[in-house]
């Protein structure tokens, strides 16, 4: 026993032996006991600490706070004049449309569920209202929501699919400000925006 703690108080001596050699080689480096550390200098890195924590919830929150309606995003068709798929003449096209495949269908912004239904023209759909924005998601195969719910970007509210006036499996989306038809594609220029943004602020801290 007396042999351990002397070797142990041995290695002690020493380490502390070799420490203090190295600061004399060197130069004295003057420290200040962590108690005498200003407290109001702890109080502020804290402070700061919880804040930056604090702005990256937010920052997170605000990229969470857009959704891409699918996990892949292709453009089969986009918003505006076109030659119409059926008839072969110009037409307008109120709404974009991305190439799916049973895909699960994202709502792009928070918002309300305000009508989910079946017609010849749009089959099952989706329609969700944001502010003074409704969006609709079109030819689905499976609806996903119920009228009245209240959804979160990204939640899921449907299963892409090929009913009502279409040609094949897609998902098509039209976007009203007002009542009025409006470029879907406003929205995902915003969901970009948000998430370059987010992602800019971020790597910066
Ligand atoms: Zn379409």
């Amino acid at each position: 026993m007396m042999v351990l703690l002397s070797l142990i108080s041995g290695t002690t001596i020493m380490a502390q032996f070799n420490t203090v050699g190295r600061l004399d080689n060197h130069q004295v480096y003057k420290t200040k006991n962590p108690q005498e550390i200003n407290s109001s200098l702890v109080d502020s890195l804290i402070l700061n600490d919880s804040l930056k924590n604090e702005f990256i919830k937010e920052l997170k929150a605000r990229y969470m706070s857009v959704s891409y309606p699918l996990s892949k995003i292709k453009i089969n068709s986009p918003y505006g004049y076109r030659k119409d798929p059926f008839s072969g003449k110009l037409k307008f096209h109120n709404g974009l449309d991305l190439h799916a495949r049973n895909a699960k269908v994202y709502a792009m912004l928070a918002g309300k569920v305000i009508k989910i239904g079946q017609d010849r023209r749009a089959g099952k759909y989706v329609t969700l209202m944001h502010g003074n924005f409704t969006v609709s998601y079109c030819h689905l195969s499976r609806i996903l929501a119920y009228e009245g719910q209240m959804v979160k970007a990204g939640d899921t509210i449907g299963i892409t699919g090929n009913t009502g006036r279409s040609t094949g499996e897609h998902l098509h989306i039209t976007c009203k400000h007002n009542g009025d038809y409006i470029d879907p594609m406003l929205i995902f220029k915003h969901i970009e925006t948000v998430q370059k943004d987010c992602i800019a602020t971020l790597s910066q801290l």
